[in-house]
């Protein structure tokens, strides 16, 4: 994995745990990747609600 991505990865779950929404994440905790990158699968509205 990039070590950048995985940077960021833990970064927004930090956040998230922290109280930001998950719509405002840069990475995609479904797939590990880039939100950016995979925002036009339908599943990514609400990532968290799907585990
Ligand atoms: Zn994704």
């Amino acid at each position: 994995m990039d070590p950048n991505l995985a940077a960021a990865l833990a970064e927004d779950d930090d956040a998230e745990d922290a109280g930001m929404h998950a719509d405002d994440r840069r990475t995609c905790w479904t797939h590990q990747y880039w939100a950016e990158d995979c925002a036009d699968d339908r599943m990514h509205t609400h990532p968290r609600a799907l585990s």
